[in-house]
């Protein structure tokens, strides 16, 4: 009965253009890649300053390897803290403004583990209605009252903020994954400030690109020290994997107490942990400030040949259906570019679209081959 209903829903699923398949991918995810066997130009990475194979993170990772193996072998509160844990976190809190962090396994788990150590029952999340999956998915295992608020809308916000009780969390993203703009940091902050509420942003697709030494949004507007809790992922521009948070000492302490996907999950592997500093320290070098430089211009460059606008790497093509989305990303395919349709749940229903994303490692060539296809489709 089980599998029918399965069925069925999925028949339906796919019926609307809500179908989802895995594509073998042959090799890494580089700029090009090898998706079904045919190439493709790839505009759908988050690797924002191609490093995820740059040699640097490759050797900090063999190094590790080799030194501590593969795996972490427990809970770090169980047999012992590696020390490339220690100094990942330490680099983290330097490269983060902040006193001290924690590093989780994955993004997702970070957001997970911290809301709900840090709210419950009887205290309220208010959440931008654009907020990332583990925004919302820790906010409700939390048990604290879920409030929501259009997208950017600080009078909405305030008014929450009036009526809340308990402890209020805001959350938001700094850059929005899937629409690329950015939000209102400052406001935000001056808004939690007065009504005494905590802020926590998640950084994930700003960290490695914004501020003067890359470390995002609440970097580049000086806000590092009134924003209660950074996160982030060493996924993305960072080309490693993992996730982080960043903020106070006794905010970290009460975290390793507390959180849950951190006290009840094995250290991430020292080999990631390894890439990930090794990413960081990169960031820092003239080479790291070249890439983001770089990444930059392209974004420039793109939105001039396409007349498209972005606060970020990411632009958002409006395609409205999720039918139409399909087509327009299988058109793009046909001509050798990977443009992914992202639709729903991953955005509203009747709001899909072609999600392109620049990266430090295209050419000007491969840019204009894009905003060309995209013209024609
Ligand atoms: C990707 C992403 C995450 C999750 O990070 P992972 O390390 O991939 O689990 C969290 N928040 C936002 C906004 C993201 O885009």
């Amino acid at each position: 009965m089980g599998l029918n209903s399965w069925e069925s829903e999925l028949q339906a699923l796919r019926a609307s253009g809500l179908g989802r398949k895995l594509v073998p991918m042959e090799g890494s995810a580089g700029v090009t890649i090898t998706r079904n066997g045919k190439r493709l130009l790839n505009f759908s990475s988050n690797d924002y300053l191609g490093s995820a194979n740059h040699p640097r993170l490759r050797e900090a990772a063999t190094v590790a390897l080799k030194k501590y193996g593969t795996g972490s072998g427990a809970a770090r509160l169980i047999c012992g803290n590696l020390k490339v844990h220690e100094e990942l976190e330490s680099a983290t809190a330097r490269f983060k403004g902040t006193e001290a962090a924690l590093s989780f396994s994955s993004g997702y788990a970070t957001a997970l583990g911290v809301i709900p150590a840090v709210v419950g029952k009887g205290d309220t999340v208010i959440l931008d209605k654009l907020s990332h999956a583990c925004l919302i998915d820790g906010a409700r295992l939390s048990g604290a009252t879920v409030r929501v608020f259009p997208h950017g809308d600080l009078n909405y916000l305030e008014k929450l903020l009036q009526k809340s009780e308990g402890k209020r969390l805001i959350v938001t993203e700094s850059i929005f994954s899937m629409d690329g703009d950015a939000a209102p940091l400052k406001e935000l902050v001056t808004l939690k400030e007065r009504y005494g509420a905590w802020l926590m942003v998640d950084e994930a697709h700003a960290t490695g690109i914004f501020g003067k030494r890359h470390a995002g949004c609440a970097e580049a507007a000086g806000l590092s020290n009134r924003i209660e809790l950074q996160m982030g992922t060493y996924s993305k521009a960072l080309g490693s994997a993992g996730g982080y948070v960043a903020g106070s000492r006794t905010l970290i302490d009460y975290l390793v107490h507390r959180a849950r996907s951190f006290i009840y999950s094995t250290g991430p592997s020292p080999v990631v942990a390894a890439a990930s500093l090794a990413a960081i320290q990169w960031l820092g070098t003239e080479e790291g400030r070249a890439r983001v430089k770089k990444l930059w211009e392209n974004v420039r460059s793109f939105e001039k040949l396409s007349g498209f606008r972005s606060a970020s790497p990411i632009f958002p093509i409006p395609m409205g259906g999720e039918v139409r989305a399909l087509e327009a990303a299988k058109e793009l395919e046909e001509s050798g570019i990977l443009a992914v349709a992202i639709r729903y749940p991953t955005v509203p229903r009747g709001k899909a679209r072609l999600r392109v994303t620049l990266t430090a490692a295209h050419e000007k060539a491969q840019i204009k081959l894009l905003s060309n296809a995209l013209r024609r489709s």
